[in-house]
């Protein structure tokens, strides 16, 4: 391999690191990213639901929150200029009993706080208006009208395209095996970088490890979706969620870019972090909360099964280390 010195190396091309390469080579930096898989996309960055949040529900004063709002402000017109599917199609958070109805106050308080101005709480009727296919009995809901749905793959694959044009260089079937000052050693060899920035995603502790840190450990949490054809897609315009709790947004009832509706994604603790297969059993339970909140659905088509780089931190984690 040649012994040019790159700008950065960005270790692992799921959304993140792809995302990365794309900012980087687009402000002239030149960029090399190592992917251990046979292609890019292929980590936690293949089995999402492709919702672009608003923060409303993310801590204040989180990293999470900081980025989330980074990302609304930049990310529409790239959508645009790379022509991908998006709809803003909004989320109602629905409260289906007293106690999730008190909280929707404290929620609409919390998205106030977090810089969403126009969410707003609608009522019992106002919902089923909205949503006349939703089943019987909620008693109000939070409405986020910004929050929005993206062919999220598209995106990965379009940044990783643009930064190639950039002249940025990738490579695939690359696994990063070693770290020492600025020499990579890769399944192809050694890459020199002068910046190295770690977007390993679910093997994130493990690039983390090569360079003698241990900051964090990655909590695999698997999540699961069942999916139904195109001709439910009358039957849902928003974003059904759940009144959120401290450790997950809930299952969701969503529909995608292309017209399917899905409900998902659980929320299990797993050891493995590779995407197991879908388990038959929460794929009918999934199927049933589908139904409980859209009588008229019917007959999934499918589902997929996604695993989070969760860590034992609840937020982002983003550091610098100069000296290494
Ligand atoms: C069920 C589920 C639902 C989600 N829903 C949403 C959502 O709606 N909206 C949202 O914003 N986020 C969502 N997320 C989170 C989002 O998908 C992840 O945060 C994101 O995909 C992480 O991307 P990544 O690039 O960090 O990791 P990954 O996609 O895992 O990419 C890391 C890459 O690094 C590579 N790699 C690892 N080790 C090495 C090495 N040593 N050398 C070279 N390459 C290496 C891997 O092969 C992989 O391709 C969801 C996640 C899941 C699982």
């Amino acid at each position: 391999m040649s012994q040019e010195l790159y700008d950065v190396a960005i270790i692992g091309g799921g959304i993140v690191g792809c995302a990365v390469l794309f900012e980087l080579s687009s402000q002239g930096y030149n960029c090399i990213l190592c992917e251990a898989k046979a292609n890019i996309m292929c980590g936690a960055s293949a089995g999402n639901s492709g919702m672009l949040h608003t923060g409303f529900d993310a801590p204040l004063g989180s990293l999470e929150l900081q980025t989330i709002q980074e990302c609304q402000s930049k990310i529409f017109p790239i959508l645009e200029g790379f022509d991908i599917p998006y709809e803003k199609c909004g989320a109602h958070i629905v409260a289906w009993n007293e106690g999730e109805k008190e909280k929707l106050q404290g929620l609409q308080h919390h998205s106030e706080a977090a810089l969403i101005n126009n969410s707003c709480i609608v009522s019992a009727s106002d919902i089923h208006q909205r949503e006349p296919s939703l089943a019987a009995g909620a008693l109000g809901a939070l409405y986020v009208p910004d929050e929005a749905i993206v062919d999220s793959n598209l995106l990965g694959i379009c940044f990783a395209h643009h930064a190639k044009q950039q002249k940025s260089k990738i490579l695939t079937n690359c696994e990063v095996k070693g770290f020492r000052g600025r020499t990579l050693t890769t399944t192809q060899g050694t890459v020199k970088a002068t910046v190295t920035i770690n977007c390993a995603g679910l093997y994130g502790d493990s690039v983390d490890a090569l360079a003698g840190l241990n900051n964090f450990q990655i909590k695999p949490r698997k999540g699961q979706y069942c999916v139904y054809g195109k001709d439910t897609s009358h039957l849902l315009h928003s974003m059904i969620f759940p009144v959120p709790n401290d450790r997950t947004k809930g299952t969701v009832l969503f529909r995608t870019v292309y017209n399917n509706i899905v409900m998902g994604p659980t929320a299990e603790e797993t050891q493995c972090r590779s995407p197991p297969n879908p388990d038959t059993d929460i794929h009918r339970i999934l199927a049933q909360r589908a139904r409980s909140l859209l009588p008229a659905i019917h007959h999934p088509i499918g589902s997929y099964v996604g695993v989070r780089p969760a860590t034992q931190w609840k937020d982002y984690q983003i550091k610098k280390y100069p000296h290494l």
